[in-house]
């Protein structure tokens, strides 16, 4: 899945908001580059994750199956990079 992101940059000294596509893998984590302080931060998707229930029906059986679908606010908080 490939969407445009809206991220806030984590370093405090930019602050600035910028727009991105980034693909969304299993990877959890997102590593995005502010284009204005060309910091590196990271951002955590399973906050974003939201677990769905979908109901099929087979016959007269109901058979709930669970997927998975991201929600981000509009605008997506970036962290600073742990230090390795
Ligand atoms: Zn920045």
């Amino acid at each position: 899945m490939r969407r445009r992101f809206t991220f806030k940059c984590w370093n405090l000294d930019c602050g600035k908001i910028y727009s991105l596509f980034k693909e969304i893998t299993d990877e959890q984590v997102l590593i995005v580059a502010c284009p204005f302080c060309l910091k590196e931060g990271v951002v955590d998707l399973a906050p974003y994750k939201k677990k769905t229930t979908v109901v099929r029906r087979k016959g007269d059986v109901e058979e709930p199956s669970i997927g998975y679908e991201y929600e981000f606010p509009d605008v997506v908080p970036t962290e600073e990079e742990p230090k390795q």
